[in-house]
């Protein structure tokens, strides 16, 4: 395929803001490409060389693509400078100095897809001495026999800027309309197979080549990360044992999402990103190969950095010290020892799990893994009561850990953030729901606007609104001038540059802390409240309780 055609696919999706138009050029384009082009133009499409889990950078700058320029073109470093300032962009910049080369270019070839993306990958994979030389000669060979227009978005793929609008999301749409003739089920089976690959260009060719029962066929790759699932967060935890009765509840610790894969003496370690974070921690490696009893599996925990003395959780800046290392790993390793605390299984034996029970894989995982100092299973209770559960969660938080997991024991394991999983509950996710009964004028820029906001509960035996902080940040500049309007029409009293107003709006409130204290009449104080978002569906009647608040307080597990 002559790399021509897919600039004129680049040109029509970044001509239209329309998902669905873009939706239906790239299918049409996925139909047309033979098969064994089908996976480079879909990554190409995304701008990409390699899937995102292989996190190969081609790690060109725009200095060096100026240099790569002024080589193919004649143009000089400086002048491509002053062209980089007024275009803001190299793409377009690189499209001018091709069309009007200063030099003559002998041996130009006709660039095709095949070839582009041959040339990309070996710059991706160049690294030692002179690796820079080599980069800026293989980008000013492709440049030599590109036309303008090509030029343009071979600058833009190799800098990572390709800015033609796609979306992961369309990805999916087009290879679900290119070749799924049932578009709900193939939906599904695409998105699965996408959460188990994380590769959008293999599964366009199982798509096209294996059809939705290929899609459905699909296994996790040992030493490839796998989407990961997520909790919503709880409201509260009644309404959850009210829906689903009794529950897998857990401790959530407060550390780094783990992925393990092992295969044989194998061992991979991955972020909840994705990255691949193996050889940052050579300890886990070793204690996941003496613990986890399996050849091959894919456990999932949380490794948190323990302090030596208490055995509660250092802060997490001082894991963040060891995901990120490069150098004196060994160091690190017993200055900020970690212990892994196992709550999943995906993939065991050959066998993926994904859509057996939560209670089912829960004991699969108890017997693979022999508990050991470094390698534990996550503190675990199932119970229906929510007294138990309560003690559960101050325990938790005693242990400095974030909180608790709720889990349904009957859910199967579902790829991201959805409703029937897994629910959690931590102190500062915790919102709350309150009426602003006044508000202060801002200063300076901001006088125009009512910017800081006075918010109460309200006490449920006597239906008194209780003020419990103040609030002023969070909010837009277009939400500030909407409330300000909202409140204008409410205010009943003014005293300098404090007014008091009907409590009529209700706005949702996160903060970091609620704090006791004499300054408010609830006895309580929101430290750091931040604006969600106004609650239009709820009343004042409808707001957050004095109990609700000091029930708040007291899992901070700050008092008895
Ligand atoms: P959040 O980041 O607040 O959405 O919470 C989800 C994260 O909690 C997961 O990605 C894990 O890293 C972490 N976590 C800690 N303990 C657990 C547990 N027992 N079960 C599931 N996730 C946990």
């Amino acid at each position: 395929m002559e790399y021509e055609k897919l600039v004129e696919y680049y040109e029509r999706l970044e001509k239209t803001s329309s998902k669905l138009e873009k939706t239906r050029i790239l299918a049409i384009l996925f139909k047309e490409v033979e098969e064994n082009l089908l996976d480079k133009v879909v990554l190409l499409i995304q701008g990409r060389i390699y899937p995102k889990y292989q996190q190969i950078e081609l790690g060109i700058a725009t200095q060096l693509m100026i240099k790569a320029l002024s080589k193919a073109t004649g143009y000089s470093s400086s002048e491509i400078e002053e062209m980089f300032k007024e275009e803001g962009d190299l793409g377009l910049v690189a499209e001018r100095c091709v069309r009007k080369r200063k030099q003559i270019i002998l041996f130009k070839k006709k660039l095709t897809v095949e070839y582009v993306f041959e040339i990309l990958r070996k710059i991706g994979l160049i690294t030692g001495e002179r690796a820079i030389d080599k980069k800026i000669s293989l980008i000013s060979e492709l440049l030599a026999s590109a036309e303008p227009r090509e030029a343009k978005y071979l600058v833009r793929t190799i800098l990572g800027e390709l800015r033609i609008g796609v979306a992961e999301g369309i990805i999916r749409d087009a290879i679900v309309e290119a070749f799924m003739p049932n578009k709900e089920e193939g939906l599904k089976a695409v998105e699965y197979a996408w959460n188990i690959l994380s590769d959008f260009s293999e599964v366009a060719v199982i798509a096209k080549k294996e059809g939705i029962k290929g899609l459905r066929k699909v296994k996790p790759v040992l030493g490839r990360p796998i989407q990961v699932m997520l909790g919503l967060a709880a409201k509260n935890i009644e309404e959850l044992i009210e829906k689903f009765g009794e529950l897998m509840v857990q401790y959530k610790y407060d550390g780094m999402r783990a992925q393990i894969h092992k295969q044989g003496e194998r061992i991979w370690i991955f972020t909840r990103r994705q990255e691949d974070v193996t050889p940052q921690f050579p300890d886990l490696v070793e204690a996941v190969k003496k613990h986890v009893k399996a050849k091959e599996c894919i456990v999932e925990g949380e490794a948190w950095a323990v302090d030596p003395k208490t055995k509660k959780p250092l802060p997490f800046q001082k894991l963040s010290q060891r995901i990120h290392r490069k150098y004196e790993i060994e160091r690190m390793v017993k200055e900020i020892p970690v212990q892994l605390n196992l709550f999943d299984i995906v993939y065991l034996d050959g066998e993926t799990l994904f859509d057996k029970k939560l209670k089912e894989r829960f004991e699969i995982l108890k017997k693979v893994v022999e508990e050991g100092e470094k390698v534990r299973i996550a503190k675990t209770i199932v119970t229906a009561d929510l007294q138990t559960i309560e003690k559960f969660y101050h325990e938790a938080l005693d242990e400095k850990q974030e909180g608790i997991m709720l889990k349904v024991l009957d859910a199967p394991y579902i790829f991201g953030r959805h409703v029937g999983g897994w629910y959690k509950i931590k102190p500062v996710m915790e919102t709350l729901d309150l009426v602003i009964i006044g508000a202060t004028w801002g200063e300076g820029a901001r006088a125009k606007w009512l910017t800081s906001y006075l918010l109460a509960c309200r006490d449920e035996d006597t239906g008194k609104l209780l003020p419990c902080g103040m609030m002023s940040t969070g909010l837009t500049e277009e939400e500030y001038e909407l409330m300000t309007q909202m409140l204008k029409e409410l205010i009943v009293k003014e005293e300098g540059k404090n007014v008091w107003v009907k409590p009529k709006i209700v706005i949702e409130v996160a903060y970091q802390e609620i704090q006791k204290s004499p300054n408010y009449e609830s006895g309580f104080a929101l430290r750091f409240p931040r604006f969600v978002r106004i609650r239009y569906d709820k009343g004042v009647e409808e707001v957050d309780t004095l109990e609700r608040v000091k029930q708040l307080y007291l899992s901070q597990g700050k008092a008895g």
